[in-house]
């Protein structure tokens, strides 16, 4: 187990497979929608085994209400950063911010801080920008998987969520 690290997640095309989403008007609340596959088990397991997990997500509060509970996972993030409710949105700092400040963390855990997502533009450069060791997940085909600069560029890529608890154990070895 990665002792010590944080996993900051996204969640739209990171957990949740978008191309499910079923909404009751475009651009409204998330009705229902289902996991990519992996991604429940992975993040149940991470948790089990004592991970701190935080969600820093894009969207409407209600939408992520709506689906965790779904998928049963909504007992796994020990803090969340909505952007509905922080008022901006990746890549912006106040995003990753509240995430941290919700969890009691301060500069010096920055880190300890892995945050993946499926987006480059947002969950990529924001944790570039912002000090912390970003991962890409290559996996949905809607978005684009290839920096267009330093700052879109991913300190890790992994292809599918099962992939995650590998490549954490190998960042928390290295920094013991
Ligand atoms: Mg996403």
């Amino acid at each position: 187990m990665a002792d010590g690290l944080i996993l900051f997640t996204d969640i739209g095309d990171t957990i949740i497979d978008e191309g499910t989403e079923v909404r009751d008007v475009p651009g409204g609340v998330v009705r229902r929608a289902g996991c990519i596959p992996g991604a429940r088990e992975t993040m149940l397991s991470l948790h089990r085994q004592g991970m701190t997990i935080a969600m820093v997500a894009d969207g409407l509060v209600q939408s992520f209400a709506n689906t965790m509970a779904q998928n049963g996972l909504a007992h796994i993030f020990a803090a969340k950063a909505i952007s509905e409710e922080v008022g901006a949105e990746k890549p912006s700092p106040l995003m990753f911010r509240a995430a941290m400040d919700r969890l009691g963390l301060t500069e010096a855990d920055k880190g300890r801080i892995v945050m993946v997502g499926n987006n480059l533009a947002k969950d990529i450069v924001g944790a570039n920008r912002f000090g912390i060791c970003s991962v890409l997940l290559a996996w949905s085909p809607r978005y684009r998987h290839v920096p267009e600069n330093a700052e879109e560029t991913p300190d890790y890529t992994i292809f599918s969520p099962e992939e995650l608890p590998a490549l954490l154990e190998r960042l928390g070895r290295a920094r013991d």
